[in-house]
């Protein structure tokens, strides 16, 4: 955005469904015994690949970015408490934002593009 060129995004509105195990969460549980209790879904979910609206099809780049933000969605959905997880630890140690490339979600967004690649760009 800001005239530059977007290269793409994925955002994802992952929520919990207690259902029955509300009744057994306890106060001496961690956060993450918590989350591990409920169902995740991914409500609401926004992929941009492309600010201007136009997808160059034939352009190896702007398919490379939409592979990888699909891959993002791809872990949305099949591991939504895992993605969830992941956006909680885009941060460092001393709170700086970790690079794009460094951060816990990437991994996967990364195999998936790699391997959807092989599959499309040959
Ligand atoms: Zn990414």
């Amino acid at each position: 955005m800001d005239g530059e060129k977007a290269y793409g995004s994925f955002a994802a509105d992952i929520i919990p469904d207690y259902g029955e195990n509300l009744a057994k969460i306890t106060s001496e549980m961690t956060l993450e015994e918590i989350e591990n209790l409920a169902t995740w879904s991914v409500r609401e979910a926004t992929l941009i690949v492309d600010s201007s609206l136009t997808l160059d099809i034939f352009n190896r780049h702007t398919i490379t970015y939409a592979l990888h933000e699909l891959g993002h969605a791809d872990q949305a959905v099949r591991f939504p408490l895992q993605y969830r997880r992941n956006l909680r630890n885009i941060r460092d140690k001393e709170g700086k934002i970790i690079e794009h490339d460094r951060r816990p979600g990437e991994s996967y967004a990364r195999r998936y593009e790699d391997r959807a690649r092989k599959e499309v760009l040959r």
